[in-house]
């Protein structure tokens, strides 16, 4: 029989590999014991019931084999939105926030279509679709799973404006086109050693790695958005830190003119757009995109 106080002390000795040992094993009583984590520091005395103690032991041992805490809890908090999350989906990263920092900033409140291709537990649309009702947002994914997850999350959040699709990239979108496109896609390098190291070894690895230099699905998507974008439409790609100038290349290729490419808080280049570049756009555009 342990205490809150001896039980975080012998989690965080557990934990000693890890850099995050005194956060996870707070955020893992919390899950056991569904409180906030100011219970933890209020109630320091107060001992578990046996079978709490043997809960939280095991996801401790979890975590000690280095199970990432989003899956062990199942919930990952983006955009201040708390999402389910499996070991079927990516889990949402802070940097991704600025995707959706950068299109609400520069896209107002007129209705737009818009798509989110490969949306894993869906953190990209929901926080679109939450943040613009009036926005109408299509989420793909290529795992059904993750679409029932996405699909969950919406319901989670009492999100109306979302619609899902199980597609590979545009594969199944029948022709439609949006006014913004927007993705994280896998874009780390097939034999990148990041990805024998820390939680993501235990993410999907569809989601994270895309051929020899990472930019295989980035090539794909600046090469065929614009069969799904309207004239004057835009397109915007997470990317790595070190890709700033291969996903500019590739979108002035394919096309695309106004680049924008943009640092995530930690100061490195970690996101690229540009615009639809065709006869009408310059006509559509101002009128059309809402852009402000
Ligand atoms: N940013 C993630 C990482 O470096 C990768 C996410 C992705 O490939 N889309 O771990």
């Amino acid at each position: 029989m342990a205490n809150i106080r001896e039980l975080l002390a012998q989690a965080r000795t557990a934990l000693d590999d890890s850099p995050s040992a005194v956060l996870d094993a707070e955020v893992l009583l919390c899950h056991v014991l569904d409180c906030e984590r100011s219970y933890l520091f209020t109630w320091p005395e107060k001992i578990l019931r046996l079978e709490l103690e043997a809960d939280y032991q095991q996801l401790i041992a979890q975590r000690a084999q280095g199970v990432p805490v989003a899956y062990i809890t199942g919930m990952r908090e983006f955009w201040s939105l708390p999402l389910r999350v499996s070991s079927e989906t990516l889990i949402p990263r802070p940097e991704t926030e600025l995707l959706i920092d950068t299109v609400l900033t520069r896209f107002d409140h007129t209705p737009l279509a818009v798509l989110d291709l490969g949306t894993g537990s869906g953190a990209i649309a929901i926080a679109l679709a939450y943040a613009r009702p009036c926005w109408r947002v299509t989420a793909c994914d290529i795992s059904a799973e993750c679409i029932a997850i996405a699909q969950d999350n919406a319901e989670q959040h009492q999100l109306r404006n979302l619609e899902f699709l199980h597609s590979d990239w545009f594969e199944n979108l029948g022709g439609r086109r949006f006014d913004l496109i927007v993705t994280n896609p896998p874009y780390i390098a097939e034999h990148d050693p990041h990805l024998s190291q820390g939680d993501v070894r235990f993410e999907p690895a569809r989601a994270l790695s895309s051929g020899a230099d990472g930019l295989d699905a980035i090539r794909h998507l600046c090469a065929h958005a614009h069969r799904a974008l309207h004239p004057g439409g835009w397109f915007f790609t997470e990317h790595g830190y070190d890709q700033k100038a291969p996903v500019g290349q590739c979108l002035q290729q394919h096309g695309f003119i106004d680049l924008l490419q943009l640092l995530d808080l930690a100061g490195q280049p970690r996101l690229s757009g540009g615009r639809r570049n065709d006869d009408q756009n310059t006509r559509n555009h101002d009128s059309g995109t809402g852009l402000s």
